[in-house]
């Protein structure tokens, strides 16, 4: 089947829903196609004890502040998934599920969007894929020798699965802690940092994050000096779970091993430590495979961006991915804004 709008917009959870109040405010005609089979985006994935670090107000869309949830300041991943829903069906957004985008080709004065489910002819089009999809993990000798378990933070559910267990958790950013946290209890846990982990003091949540990365943005734009943003505050927030297994001595984590080996880890020193599971907490990169025909990639992978709009397709819009698509645009509240100025310049071309 064949189809035909002005604006395609690849992926519907929150950085396409953004993306969706806006291009609806300023009039355009445009899809939403989403790969899933129930709204929530990523979020319908993430483990089960996983709680956003601000309060709903502070992780809200644009037009609609999330509701609290009753008893919690951190509201938990089914809350997020339920304001979404709510959020999409609120707007009327038109989500086309499950349809998964194949690939965006350029096609005359066009952009051509094949997927399992049709082809979409755009003027303009906003990938908004989040990265979940795209799980990293390092290239560590002997990972093929290692007989237990190997999973990716993406995969993590709940400590039920590992209860007694030797795990190791790789990594020192938020998952990292989390999981760790997480499983400090019920396992024998040994967590695992490229660094000595960082932890943001006790009082900083997402609310300071979001004011670092706009200050960071605006203190660049304005030619001032990098006020290092984020990055600069530390890695680890200290969400209660995280806090209470810190300060219970149970977040102790030991530098990054060199091996696995059939039975566990070995350090450069020969320490060695027996493993049931590895849990590599290692992050995410931009899932953006559908946009391979664009052959937008330059050195080292990346897509050159000017704000969220790609130097060499105008008509295409990256969306959510991270810093370089618009400061805090990976987060619910950061995103709003970078979606309101990647829909007024598409419908600028849109219309010109
Ligand atoms: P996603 O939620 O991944 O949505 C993308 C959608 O696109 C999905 O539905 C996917 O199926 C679809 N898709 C992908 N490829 C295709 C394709 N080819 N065709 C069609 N559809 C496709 N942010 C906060 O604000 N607060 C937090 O507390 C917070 N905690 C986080 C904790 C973790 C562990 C992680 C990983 C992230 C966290 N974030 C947080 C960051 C961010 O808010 C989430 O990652 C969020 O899910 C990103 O939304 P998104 O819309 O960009 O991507």
């Amino acid at each position: 089947m064949s189809h035909r709008t002005q604006v395609v917009v690849i992926g519907g959870g929150q950085a396409g829903l953004a993306a969706g109040y806006h291009l609806r405010r300023l009039g355009l005609d445009f899809v939403i196609l989403d790969a899933q089979t129930t709204p929530g985006g990523a979020w319908q994935h993430a483990w089960d004890s996983l709680r956003l670090f601000s309060p709903a107000a502070y992780s809200s869309l644009p037009g609609r502040l999330m509701p609290p949830q009753s008893g919690e300041t951190y509201p938990d991943v089914q809350h997020v998934v339920e304001y979404l829903a709510d959020y999409e069906k609120r707007y009327e957004l038109p989500v086309e599920r499950a349809v998964r985008v194949l690939g965006v080709h350029r096609d005359g004065g066009l952009l051509r969007v094949e997927t399992d489910s049709g082809t979409w002819h755009a003027r303009a089009s906003i990938s908004a894929t989040g990265t979940w999809w795209r799980p990293f993990i390092p290239n560590i000798p002997g990972q093929a020798t290692f007989e237990g378990r190997q999973l990716h933070t993406a995969a993590y559910r709940s400590p039920a699965n590992f209860a007694g267990q030797r795990v190791i958790v790789v990594g020192g950013g938020n998952s990292g802690a989390q999981i760790a946290a997480d499983l400090a209890h019920d396992t024998r846990l040994t967590w695992v940092t490229q660094r000595p982990p960082r932890f943001l003091a006790d009082n900083i949540d997402g609310r300071a994050l979001f004011d670092a990365a706009t200050a960071r943005r605006r203190a660049l734009d304005e030619g001032h000096t990098d006020t290092g943003g984020v990055a600069s505050l530390g890695d680890i927030v200290a969400v209660p779970p995280v806090r209470e297994a810190r300060d219970r001595g149970l977040l102790k984590a030991a530098p990054m091993f060199s091996r696995l080996t059939r039975g566990g880890v070995e350090w450069a020193d020969g320490t060695c430590a027996e493993a049931d599971a590895v849990i590599w907490c290692t992050g995410f990169r931009p899932a953006l495979s559908h946009l391979a025909p664009l052959q937008l990639r330059g050195r080292r992978g990346h897509i050159a961006t000017t704000r969220t709009r790609a130097v060499d397709e105008p008509r295409l819009h990256l969306l959510g991915y991270g810093d370089w698509t618009g400061p805090a645009s990976a987060t619910l509240i950061g995103v709003g804004r970078p979606a309101r100025d990647a829909s007024r310049e598409i419908a600028q071309l849109v219309r010109a």
